[in-house]
């Protein structure tokens, strides 16, 4: 039975709870029916949201994730933008929950807030810490195994204990330079966002929004097969054991088509090893995304080259070690190339920071690197690394008004100590982050 029918358009302000102005022009047709309402629009259809912030982090993956955590905890007010519906990308997302490498020939020389998460994580789940004092026979034994699921539950926990604000499965389809800095435009399903913000540190693995904004990106022809995760037969033990993998070749990360494509090939593929296995082994885990190993590069302030990486280069403007054979995967497979002993490559901020911008940096593996320097800089401790020491020069940029590069180094270098980071060079003096909300 109809009780009420009535046509409503309003439009209103509401306030969210960090103070962000929501802003919503709503059509409802409403109507009440044996108790149900009933509107022939969707209510809120289009709920316009204004945000008002020091820095914003494109990409909740595994370098936008600590990068977001870090600007929260320096004072900036941060928004984090992550088209997905949880945090970690490869790491959780993707699958790749094995974290490395945070050690080198027997030290510790990546700390702060990706190794705070990567051993809560484990404790939180019970399961055991590598001894990095002891030099493995193999680089990848000393990669961390953790709980994907804790991982990423965890990472939220702490972004919204550091303040920021997580906005998922919002992206930005338009954004342009101010006096101050920018002004974005998202879209997520029922939300229009507009951004204004002093910083962005762009860590989408594919430099996207530095691409948007018209700096120079590069990439292969040919890139880095990616990989499909899920185990056929036994059980996942998670946080226990790695999956099985399956190469998805020419897997392209740059837009929906290309992802739609690898993700329908990939698929397929482990369908086709299930037939293979015909009824024996049963389907166990399957990851919701393929992992991308290779996508677009900036062409940064520095270019860090393979020349570099393998001589273990110290930049004059180091913000963060590294570690990992050059480890490029082709149509055969991979045969890593290790690093003489003692090597321990930096990456310059330089390399985060596109050629001729301001208030932008990249984190993770879009840094400027050649592609076999990129190959060894990719993995997931440096991506965290980077992420925490671009997030820290964002937040003092911020608060000073200036662009990243200008940032006094031996002020980001008392920042990033104090949150745990190691400095190049002061791999010795690795603590334990002093946590602070
Ligand atoms: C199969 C495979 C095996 C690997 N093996 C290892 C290993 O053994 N050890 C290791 O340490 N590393 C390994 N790596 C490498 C490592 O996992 C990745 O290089 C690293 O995680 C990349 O981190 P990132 O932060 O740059 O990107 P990602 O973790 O991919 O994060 C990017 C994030 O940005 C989001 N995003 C993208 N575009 C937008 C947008 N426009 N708006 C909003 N959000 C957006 C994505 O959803 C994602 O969450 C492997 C990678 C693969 C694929």
């Amino acid at each position: 039975m109809l009780e009420d029918a009535s046509t409503d358009r309003r439009k209103f302000l509401k306030y969210g709870a960090a103070g962000m102005a929501i802003a919503s022009t709503t059509h409802v047709a409403l109507a009440r029916r044996d108790g149900i309402n009933v509107s022939s629009e969707p209510e809120e259809l289009a709920v316009d949201v204004v945000s008002d912030v020091d820095v914003v982090v494109v990409g909740g993956g595994t370098a936008g994730t600590v990068a977001a955590i870090q600007a929260g905890r320096a004072g900036a007010k941060t928004l984090l933008l992550e088209r997905s519906g949880q945090l970690g990308g490869m790491t959780t997302v993707g699958g790749v929950c094995y974290p490395g490498l945070f050690d080198a020939w027997g030290k510790q020389i990546i700390a702060g807030i990706g190794w705070e998460l990567v051993k809560e994580s484990v404790e939180l789940d019970g399961g055991k810490l590598p001894n990095f004092s002891r030099v493995p026979a193999r680089h990848f034994q000393n990669q961390v195994v953790v709980n994907q699921h804790v991982y990423s539950i965890l990472a939220e926990e702490k972004c919204v204990q550091a303040g920021v604000e997580i906005a998922y499965h919002e992206f930005i389809h338009e954004a342009k330079p101010t006096a101050t800095g920018w002004e974005l435009f998202c879209v997520g399903f029922g939300t229009r966002r507009t951004v204004r913000c002093k910083q962005i540190v762009d860590c989408t693995g594919g430099a996207e929004i530095a691409g948007m904004l018209g700096f120079e990106r590069m990439r292969e022809d040919e890139t880095q097969p990616g990989s499909y995760l899920f185990q056929l037969g036994g059980t996942y033990d998670v946080g226990r054991k790695q999956l099985h993998q399956i190469y998805v070749h020419g897997a392209d990360s740059t837009n929906s088509r290309t992802v739609t494509e690898a993700k329908l090939a990939g698929r397929q593929l482990v369908l086709k090893k299930l037939r293979a296995a015909q009824g024996e082994k049963r389907l166990m885990h399957l990851q919701p995304e393929p992992g991308f190993r290779e996508s677009y590069r900036i062409v940064g302030e520095t270019m860090v080259t393979v020349n570099d990486y393998r001589n273990g280069r110290k930049f004059k403007d180091a913000v963060c070690n590294a570690y990992y054979p050059v480890d490029l995967h082709t149509k055969t497979g991979v045969r890593p190339q290790q690093l003489k002993p003692g090597t321990i490559p930096t990456v310059p901020r330089g390399a985060l920071i596109p050629k001729g911008s301001k208030n932008l940096q990249v984190a993770g593996r879009c840094l400027s690197s050649d592609r076999l320097a990129n190959s060894g800089l990719r993995v997931q401790a440096p991506c965290m690394a980077m992420g925490q020491a671009a997030a820290a020069g964002a937040a003092l940029a911020a608060k000073a008004g200036i662009t990243p590069g200008a940032v006094p180094l031996e002020k980001l270098y008392a920042l990033l100590r104090e949150h745990g980071a190691v400095i190049p060079g002061e791999e010795a003096a690795a603590k334990e982050p002093e946590v602070s909300y």
